[in-house]
C-alpha cells in the first residue's frame, strides 16, 4: 500500500511538472509571437515615412527646374514624415525603457487632488480653443499618493489628446476624482465615438488602433495607451477602460493612497 501511495504521489508530481513545462512552453511561444508581431508592426509603420523621405529627397536633388512652391511642398512632406518616424521611435524607446528591469520612478508624496485640479486647469485653454465642452469633479480634500509627477502627467496628456483627437468638437470631456477603499479613482470620460466592443480587450496593446489606415490624418502610433497603462502600473495602480452604458469612453486610472 505504501508503495502504491508513493507511486501515486510520484505520478502527481510528474503530472504537475509536465503541466508546468507545457505552460512555460506556451508562454514562450506567445511571447515569441508577440515579439514577431511587434517587429512586423514597427517595420510596417516606419516603412511609409522612410520611403516618403527618401522619395521626396531624391526628387529635390534630381528633378530639374523645381518651382519654389514645389520645393516647399516636398520639404514639408519630408518634415512631416520625419516627425512621424521620430515620434514612433521616441514612443518605442519609452515603452522598452519601461520594460527594462532598470526602470524606476522618482516618486514624491503629492496631493493628488491638487495635482489633478492643476492639470485640468492647464487643459482648459486647449479644450476651449478646440471647441470641447468640459466638466471637472475633483474631490475637495487633500489625498496623498506617491507620484512621479513627470511620468504621471503623461497618462493624462495621452488621454486628453486622444479625447480631442478622436472625437468631434462639441464632445463633452469629463474628469472626476474620488477615493474608494484607499484607492484614488480618476475617471477620464468623453461622450464621443467610443471604442468598438471587439477592441475593448486589446486597446492597451501596442499598435492597436480603431482606424488602422496607417495614413489617416488622426492616426497616431498606437502606443499611447500602452505607455500610459505601464506608467499607471509602475505606480502600483492601473489604467483600464470601463464598460460604458452611455455613449463614449471612460478610461479609469487607479492609484493607491498613502
Ligand atoms: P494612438 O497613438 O493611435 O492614439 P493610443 O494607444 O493612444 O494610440 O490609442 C489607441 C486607439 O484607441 C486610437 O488609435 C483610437 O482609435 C482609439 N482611442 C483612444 N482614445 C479614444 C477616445 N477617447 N475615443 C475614441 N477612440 C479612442
Amino acid at each position: 500500500l505504501r508503495l502504491k501511495n508513493e507511486f501515486a504521489e510520484l505520478q502527481n508530481t510528474f503530472n504537475d511538472m509536465a503541466a508546468r513545462i507545457e505552460h512555460e512552453i506556451s508562454l514562450r511561444k506567445k511571447s515569441e509571437e508577440d515579439r514577431r508581431r511587434l517587429i512586423l508592426d514597427i517595420s510596417h509603420d516606419l516603412k511609409n515615412p522612410m520611403s516618403s523621405i527618401q522619395g521626396y529627397g531624391e526628387l529635390l536633388i534630381k528633378k530639374k527646374g523645381l518651382t519654389e512652391q514645389e520645393r516647399d511642398e516636398y520639404l514639408k512632406v519630408i518634415l512631416n514624415n520625419s516627425k512621424k518616424a521620430n515620434r514612433l521611435l521616441t514612443e518605442l524607446f519609452e515603452l522598452s525603457q519601461m520594460d527594462s528591469p532598470k526602470f524606476s520612478l522618482k516618486p514624491v508624496k503629492t496631493d493628488i487632488c491638487e495635482y489633478i485640479r492643476q492639470i485640468c486647469g492647464e487643459l482648459v485653454p486647449q479644450l476651449e480653443r478646440e471647441g470641447f465642452r468640459y466638466e471637472f469633479d475633483i474631490l475637495e480634500e487633500s489625498v496623498f499618493v506617491l507620484l512621479d509627477t513627470d511620468r504621471f502627467s503623461r497618462i493624462l496628456q495621452n488621454l486628453a489628446n486622444n479625447a480631442m483627437r478622436y472625437n468631434p468638437p462639441g464632445t463633452q470631456i469629463s474628469v472626476s476624482l474620488t477615493v474608494e477603499n484607499n484607492q484614488v479613482v480618476i475617471d477620464f470620460s468623453d461622450d464621443g465615438i467610443g471604442i468598438p466592443d471587439h477592441l475593448v480587450d486589446n486597446i492597451f496593446k501596442p499598435f492597436v488602433r480603431v482606424d488602422d489606415s496607417r495614413n489617416s490624418k488622426t492616426g497616431g502610433s498606437g502606443l499611447g495607451l500602452s505607455i500610459a497603462k505601464k506608467i499607471a502600473e509602475a505606480h502600483g495602480g492601473d489604467l483600464t477602460l470601463c464598460l460604458n452604458e452611455q455613449k463614449g469612453s471612460t478610461f479609469r486610472i487607479t492609484i493607491p493612497s498613502i
